[in-house]
């Protein structure tokens, strides 16, 4: 495998902060997480110190206000932040990724009492989060989620301010087993999305647990698991926003959520060409470097400008949502652009490097594996054209 020492950032970034930040990062992820990546991706290990040390260096709560313990980033570092993640181990990226989507329900719906009590904790005290919309029969049609969300029921007093139960299936939650809280959005009324209620409920929570995680193609370190809720209680001072607005708010946690897949998949394709450029130089056949031939460097000149047509446009989303304009058919494009762009990319590198990027003694091969969840997650990219479609031609007609 290809060593890499932290690089020089070559970036034009909004502050000088901005540039410190992405050198810590750069450190941070040389020392502690790329020289384990492989070995403990085969393992299936889930990296839980990684994200503790992410806590402790504030990296968990980049993009959240200052007043709450967030690290008033703009979105534009902080997906700058998440591709050095991705790149190093796709676990951390997306995973980050995921927490920062699970704390966007509270951070962005709940009162000033809610976020007072729970973001503390959430952004910088060490907690994982997960985010619960998808179900085993509602997944690309998430509107038509079936967990349930009943005022009072599961026995007891209902005490100041009344309970919830919550029964029901959540599919393949990220960090599923191993979150201290989840953002879960439930059916509180009739069919369709405005029956819909976001609860934050927390990962000890009594009735609740979590399968057997799914056996993945790759993010083999990350758990992605069914979670059942079995009678669950949940106080309504945990109810997120308002009675039936559970879905906008999902919608609108899944907006920035695709810009940082965006920012991972490029990430994850920058990994591949970086090892794909060492190799090419070092190969060599016909008396000459493999990255001598022609066909070779026109493969690598594509693969770069994939990496920096998607940079540009995720960092360009980025830049709208930071001045507070509406971005949601950019993130859409980004999602879709940047994990094509990247399964392209990954697939181009492991072919770079003929038989050895078929095997496990090479990343290249990982790369592939982790692109290709990134085009499936947070919409699947036939659904981001969909999104982008309505955007053009306004909603089908039926
Ligand atoms: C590793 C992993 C981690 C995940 N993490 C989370 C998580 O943390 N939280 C969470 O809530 N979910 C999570 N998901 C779920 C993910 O968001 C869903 O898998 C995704 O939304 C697709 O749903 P589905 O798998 O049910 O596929 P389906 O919706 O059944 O889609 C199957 C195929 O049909 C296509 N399709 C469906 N409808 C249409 C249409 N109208 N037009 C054209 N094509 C269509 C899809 O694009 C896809 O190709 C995760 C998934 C994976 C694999």
């Amino acid at each position: 495998m290809t060593e890499y020492g932290p690089r020089p950032v070559d970036r034009r970034l909004p502050t000088e902060e901005a540039r410190d930040l992405l050198t810590l990062v750069r450190e941070l992820v040389e020392r502690e997480i790329r020289p384990t990546a492989a070995e403990q991706e085969e393992a299936g290990r889930f990296p839980r110190e990684t994200f503790a040390l992410l806590s402790e260096s504030g990296l968990l709560s980049l993009p959240y206000d200052e007043e709450f313990g967030g690290g008033g980033q703009p979105y534009e570092v902080y997906l700058q932040v998440l591709e050095e993640l991705a790149a190093a181990r796709l676990t951390v990226g997306l995973g980050v990724s995921v927490h920062t989507l699970a704390c966007h329900a509270l951070a962005g719906f709940g009162t000033k009492e809610q976020r007072a009590e729970h973001l503390p904790d959430m952004l910088g005290g060490g907690l994982l989060g997960a985010y619960c919309l998808s179900e085993p029969a509602a997944g690309s049609d998430a509107a038509s989620l079936t967990t349930r969300a009943t005022r009072g029921g599961g026995g007891g007093e209902a005490g100041s301010g009344g309970h919830w139960t919550l029964n029901g299936t959540k599919a393949w939650t990220t960090h599923g087993g191993v979150a201290d809280f989840y953002t879960v959005l439930a059916r509180t009324g009739g069919s369709g999305a405005h029956g819909i209620t976001a609860f934050l409920v927390p990962g000890d929570a009594e009735g609740l647990s979590a399968a057997v995680p799914e056996r993945k193609m790759g993010m083999k370190g990350s758990p992605t698991a069914q979670l059942h809720f079995d009678n669950v209680r949940i106080p309504d001072a945990r109810r997120i926003g308002d009675e039936g607005q559970g879905f906008t708010i999902a919608l609108s946690a899944l907006d920035s959520g695709r810009l940082g897949i965006a920012a991972c998949a490029v990430g994850v394709a920058q990994a591949a060409l970086d090892e794909a450029l060492a190799y090419t130089a070092e190969r060599r056949q016909f008396g000459r470097p493999i990255a001598d031939f022609q066909g070779l460097r026109f493969m690598l000149a594509d693969m770069a400008t994939q990496i920096e047509a998607g940079r540009a446009l995720y960092l360009g989303a980025a830049r709208l949502r930071d001045a507070g304009l509406p971005f949601s058919k950019e993130a859409a494009m980004s999602k879709l652009f940047c994990t094509d762009a990247a399964m392209r990319v990954t697939t181009d590198a492991v072919q770079l490097l003929g038989g050895y990027g078929y095997t496990m003694d090479f990343p290249a091969e990982r790369y592939m594996r982790e692109a290709k969840v990134l085009q499936i997650v947070e919409g699947t990219n036939q659904i981001q054209r969909m999104v982008i479609a309505r955007h053009l031609a306004g909603p089908e007609t039926r």
